[in-house]
């Protein structure tokens, strides 16, 4: 058995940085997360920081937020974020009404927008529609959440917190009219344990519902919202590009390192796990794509991947909406105390992967009044681990460190530039054999062959290392290799399907890794 202050379950950007602000208020804090670190929502998301303006006429809550958060994320977490920019342009497709409404509603929500003339901003952007008829500027960016996550998951255990990734919640304990923990199960070896803390926080964004439901509270209603994303191998632009309309499917694209990702649907669904891709929403998502860059049907598209909304509307006050872009996207704490009389409980859930921090920070001011400790939060100037200096991330970095240094070490990852140190040292410290967990780690397998070319190098590793047996490193290839085939094959035309043909004749015709004992 395990006992804490507080217990935060749901690794997500919102559990870690519930951890990490509970850690720096003192707090001795227990994590645990059914799957890897971000295998939930988090790490299925779009890759936007917001600068708000995506809101800025239709949810006002959610963009005062996002104006709240994007400047204090870009510095506390500024390894993560890449200041990209942001643009709204109105393509010939769009109303033209749009613009003036949006304008106004930046200036009434405090989102910095600034008016370009199209040309500059065809000059900045050359793939952009040569139609659009108005551009503005605002500073959205692109953050990488793996980054992030293990970021705050790693200052919460420098300060003693204990982050357990593949540990799934399967019981709530609660006597009477408090809630004193949970009960735990390792999802790798099915041992159980209770975790005994004065409180529990549900931060399983989707998963809300369900988990309030084992400690026996009615009506934490979190509908599900399901949008694809798709990833093209190239960054067609350099700029988030967002279509200057209401917001709808396919009308942004998000530079992220050296790919861009286009999105997204927003279908209603009552499962969280929910991961279907239905090819009409692919072929959705590449016609609106080429509204925004003429040609971007004919680029190559990488993968696709699903992620699940948490959008929460309390059914204790209302009826509850049925449309998903209805729900507003800020976020919902619940003090089950004060909403149901249960004392040591909270959960929260809603708002967006920008405003992780504005969600921890009230998620642990509400903890903290329960626990009788006054300390305040820090986390909007402590900068996290690998932000120390402020400096953001910028695209061509790797490459320059790695140009430096050319012949120093064995390059096992050519499209992401990661070599054999660098995979050996996550498995060490890791003490995974899981390929996916280095993916997640070290960005292994994300480029255009989509581990077709490093993932059995990495496997080679694997079998290399101590402790690590022949059976288990099979596994881990053989388990990467299907999961990636799940994002690859819907979107499988042109140069990406030659590609994934000859994948098939590295892991099936030389390889034969369904048979590999
Ligand atoms: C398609 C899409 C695109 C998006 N794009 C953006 C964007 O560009 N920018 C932005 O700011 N936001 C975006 N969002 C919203 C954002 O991704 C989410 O709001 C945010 O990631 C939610 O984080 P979370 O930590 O609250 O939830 P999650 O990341 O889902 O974390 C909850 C965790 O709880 C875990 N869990 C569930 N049940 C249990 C259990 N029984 N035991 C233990 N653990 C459990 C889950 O495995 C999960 O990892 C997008 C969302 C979607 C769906």
């Amino acid at each position: 058995m395990l006992s804490a202050d507080a217990l935060v379950i749901g690794g997500g950007a919102t559990g870690a940085g519930v951890a990490w602000d509970a850690a720096l208020r003192g707090l001795d804090v227990v994590l645990v997360e059914r799957g890897d670190l971000a295998t939930g929502t988090s790490g299925r998301f779009h890759g936007l920081l917001h600068s708000g303006g995506r809101y800025a006429v239709k949810d006002p809550a959610a963009a005062d937020e996002c104006v709240r958060e994007n400047g204090v994320v870009r510095d506390v977490a500024a390894d993560c974020v890449e200041d990209t920019g942001g643009l709204f342009v109105t393509t010939p497709f769009d109303d033209p009404a749009y613009a003036d409404r949006f304008a106004a509603g930046c200036r009434t929500t405090g989102v910095p927008c600034e008016e370009i003339e199209p040309a500059q901003a065809l000059r900045e952007e050359p793939r952009l529609n040569p139609g659009i008829s108005r551009a503005f500027r605002v500073p959205d960016a692109s953050i990488d959440v793996w980054k992030l996550v293990w970021a705050l998951a790693r200052g919460a255990q420098d300060r003693g917190a204990r982050v357990l990734p593949y540990h799934e919640v399967v019981a709530v304990h609660r006597s009477g009219d408090q809630v004193h923990g949970a009960r735990v199960r390792n999802a790798r070896t099915g041992t159980e344990m209770d975790v005994e803390a004065a409180v529990t926080i549900s931060a399983s964004g989707a998963w809300a519902g369900r988990i309030a439901a084992m400690a026996g509270i009615d009506g934490v209603h979190v509908m599900p919202g399901r949008g694809i994303m798709i990833a093209m191998n190239h960054r067609l632009v350099n700029t988030v590009v967002n279509r200057c309309q209401m917001p709808t499917d396919g009308d942004i694209i998000v530079p992220i390192h050296t790919v861009s990702v286009i999105g997204t649907t927003d279908v209603p669904t009552d499962d969280p796990d929910d991961h279907t891709v239905r090819p009409e929403e692919v072929d959705a998502m590449l016609e609106e794509g080429e509204r925004l860059v003429p040609g971007f049907k004919r680029a190559r598209a990488l993968r696709v991947w699903t992620g699940v909304r948490p959008l929460f509307e309390d059914r204790k006050e209302n009826g509850g909406a049925t449309d998903t872009r209805e729900v507003t996207r800020a976020h919902a704490l619940l003090d089950h105390r004060e909403r149901d009389g249960v004392a040591g409980f909270l959960t929260i859930t809603g708002g967006k992967l920008t405003t992780y921090r504005l969600m921890a920070q009230d998620t642990v001011d509400a903890a903290c009044r329960q626990l009788g400790n006054a300390r305040p939060c820090t986390t909007s100037t402590e900068r996290l681990p690998g932000s120390e200096d402020g400096e953001q991330y910028r695209i061509g970095e790797r490459l320059g460190r790695r140009e430096l240094r050319l012949s120093d070490d064995q390059l096992i990852c050519e499209c992401e530039l990661i070599t054999r140190r660098r995979v050996e040292d996550a498995i060490r410290r890791r003490g995974t054999s899981d390929l996916d967990d280095l993916r997640r780690l070290l960005r292994l397998g994300m480029g255009p062959c989509q581990g077709g070319f490093c993932i059995y190098r990495a496997a080679g590793i694997l079998h290399g290392l101590d402790g690590i047996g022949t059976p288990d490193a099979n596994a881990g290839l053989l388990d990467y290799v299907r999961e990636r085939w799940k994002g690859v094959w819907p979107v499988l035309y042109g140069d990406q399907l030659r590609q994934a043909r000859l994948d098939e004749w590295i892991f099936q015709g030389v390889l034969d890794i369904e048979h590999l004992q």
